[in-house]
């Protein structure tokens, strides 16, 4: 079997993995890379749709393959000048969009091998959101020729294509027609989904046996896996001990052990102080912050952080106030609901975004099945101490509506990375500043000769594996070959392991 690191090779993310063997193959992953997309592109400067695969590719964002959608190849891109490649599926570990953003950019024949909650997260996300090209991932609006060829459009009335499901696990009726259908689609004008086919694992063929194991990382639905050619290789996705499902990626260490070659990722063996927060941690240092405060509380975590959810679900019961999610929030706990069968919304309200036109999504589901779980931004002004309020900082214009007077900020997620992300900072600052709130997991500090924001452990636990849990995964699965992906730092694994390949983005190995 043979490995080709496309990208994500030395970087956070980006992750496109080709796994071949006699000519067929497949993707472990095909994610946006965040570092080399901002080397171009900003708020306000992005690729252009109309000129589909062109700016990705001139870039080098995307590989240079004949592996790409049909539709979004305007004339002036020669595709057959790049290797073509047999890929006959791409498997997403996760919905994060440093794994699949872009997948929509992948070829519409190319069958999509994911868990069943990853399916239902990624549709939610999909119908909810407004994606570019490369983030349709479960399905597109395909694009045609405008009159001028080298730009493209989406025709009026041409409906959505969906790509192909094969599911690692179960897949529930109920399921089935959430991929199946839009919301809204049964109106006379709207556009409608023409849906591809869902399937499960084993019920089509692959170019490999595949194997997936649920595993503990900062989205449910995450997986790891095991590909059976002429030998095995495993691949960790991103992946983590100290979290809920802890015990899970013990399953998948325990079943890969052996296993002749290890795609592992190393997001935290870059960082100098790897001081380790457990989910546990951060549940007792938030209950500590609610229950020692009055006022409004804000919980900022990630969006899809179920598992963050949940804690801050358990504090507000705990501390008897509500805790309230964003429309959005609700649709995505709607859809893994479907996957999982477990309902994460009882007790929960829902933020009454003062907005003039709600999409499908929401009037036709949210609203259908929790209308009268909304909470307006008076009745939140009015009874702060009622409320734990789950909003980040793209939130903080809701925040002129409730007025709130007062109350604390925790801030529960991954710190700053990039200098426009410290912007983002002072600007949260600023909002929090102007209604008075304290602040807890960050802070403002001048360094040097400007304002920087500083982070505080304990508020927040990361969906990565430390230096020591990579270490126990790694030495428990004992590979022959030890191939690191996602992380700045590779001459870790090289210093600490035997049999690391260090490849750069396009380098291959084979293994035997
Ligand atoms: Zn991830």
């Amino acid at each position: 079997m043979n490995i080709t690191v496309y990208d994500g090779a030395e970087t956070i993310g980006g992750n496109k993995i080709y796994v071949e063997e006699g000519g067929r193959g497949v993707f472990l992953d095909f994610g946006m890379n965040f570092a080399r997309y901002g080397e171009y592109f900003a708020e306000f400067l992005s690729e252009r749709s109309v000129r589909g695969i062109h700016d990705p590719l001139y870039l080098g964002l995307i590989p240079g393959l004949n592996i790409y959608r049909s539709d979004l190849i305007p004339s002036d891109v020669d595709v057959t000048q790049y290797p073509k490649l047999n890929v006959e599926a791409v498997l997403l570990s996760h919905a994060h969009l440093d794994h699949c953003g872009n997948v929509g950019y992948l070829h519409e024949s190319i069958p999509l091998v994911a868990s069943a909650t990853t399916l239902a997260i990624l549709k939610a996300m999909r119908d909810s959101g407004r994606p570019s090209a490369g983030g349709e991932v479960v399905y597109y609006s395909p694009k045609e020729f405008s009159d001028d060829s080298r730009v493209l459009k989406s025709p009026y009335g041409k409906s959505y294509r969906g790509r192909d499901f094969i599911c690692t696990d179960n897949i529930s009726n109920e399921l089935r027609d959430f991929l199946y259908i839009k919301p809204g689609q049964e109106s006379k004008n709207a556009k409608k989904l023409e849906s591809g086919e869902i399937c499960c694992i084993g019920d089509r063929e692959l170019p490999f046996d595949v194997r997936a194991f649920e595993v503990d990382h900062s989205i449910y639905g995450a997986t790891a896996c095991i590909l059976y050619g002429d030998t095995a290789i495993a691949y960790t996705g991103d992946i983590r001990l100290h979290g809920k499902k802890g015990d899970e990626t013990r399953k998948f260490v325990k079943e890969a052990k052996n296993v002749p070659a290890l795609i592992t990722e190393g997001t935290r063996v870059s960082r100098e102080e790897d001081i380790n927060v457990s989910e546990k941690d951060v549940y007792q240092n938030c209950l500590k912050v609610v229950e020692d405060n009055k006022g409004l509380v804000i919980a900022d975590f990630s969006p899809r952080n179920f598992e963050r959810l949940e804690t801050f679900k358990e504090i507000a019961e705990k501390t008897s106030r509500q805790l309230v999610v964003t429309a959005k929030d609700a649709y995505m706990l709607h859809a893994i609901e479907l996957a999982d069968s477990e309902s994460r919304m009882d007790g929960v309200g829902i933020y009454r975004e003062l907005k003039d036109r709600r999409d499908k999504w929401e009037t036709n589901i949210v609203m259908e099945k929790w209308g009268e779980s909304y909470v307006d931004p008076v009745e939140i002004r009015r009874n702060p101490d009622s409320y734990i309020l789950c909003f980040s900082f793209y939130d903080m214009k809701h925040l002129l509506d409730i007025k709130p007077k007062g109350g604390v900020y925790i801030y529960s997620s991954s710190e700053a990375y990039s200098e426009e992300q410290e912007f983002d900072f002072l600007r949260l600052y600023n909002w929090l500043e102007t209604f008075n709130f304290r602040i807890y997991g960050f802070e403002i500090v001048f360094e040097g000769e400007r304002l920087k924001p500083r982070f505080v452990r304990g508020y927040h636990a990361s969906g990565h594996a430390s230096k020591d849990e990579l270490r126990w995964i790694i030495e428990e699965i004992d590979p022959d070959t030890i191939v690191p992906v996602h992380t700045e730092n590779s001459e870790w694994f090289a210093e600490n392991f035997e049999g690391v390949v260090l490849l750069k983005n396009g380098d291959s190995v084979k293994v035997n």
